[in-house]
């Protein structure tokens, strides 16, 4: 078995459009960012790179390659998971934070699950969202920025 950890956090602004969890939600502002930004998918890769030992996002999708403008985050996921197969590790489950002031993400929550779990090929039921508020402080608490981290387990096939 091992476990990852992932992190991350993202400016907000307006013009760009907010996807979580694979999810596209309604909102004056996104995260700005080079690919789309979704920086629930972002902590997840991280969490499982960090489990295999195989670096970060940073590392397999630099934001200076013009490959990945505007890339679809659950893509990346997608290279994770064949990282995942090459190493013989499957994914036992994954447990991941959102903290984001507005819009309320429960409803979505659903969604995302399946996204990720999609993306990977895993039953949603390994894939678990949550969502806080920054109580009104602070950068985040103020709209102006998103973050999120993620945990997983992996074992050997
Ligand atoms: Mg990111």
């Amino acid at each position: 078995m091992r476990t990852g950890i992932g992190y991350d956090f993202h400016r907000l602004v307006e013009g760009r459009r907010l996807v979580l969890g694979g999810v596209e939600i309604d909102s004056p502002v996104g995260p700005e960012a080079h690919s789309d930004g979704d920086l629930l998918v972002h902590a997840v890769c991280d969490a499982l790179l960090g489990a295999l030992g195989r670096g970060d996002i940073g590392v397999h999708f630099p934001d200076t390659d013009e490959r990945w403008r505007g890339a679809r985050s659950l893509d990346f996921l997608a290279t994770v998971r064949r990282l995942l197969d090459e190493d013989g590790y499957v994914v036992a489950n994954i447990d991941t934070t959102v903290v984001l002031e507005r819009p309320k993400l429960a409803p979505h929550f659903g969604a995302m699950r399946r996204a990720i779990a999609g993306a990977l090929g895993i039953d949603p039921g390994a894939v678990n969202v949550k969502a806080k508020t920054h109580e009104g402080i602070g950068e985040i608490g103020q709209g102006r920025a998103a973050a999120a981290t993620a945990v997983a387990l992996i074992v050997k096939r």
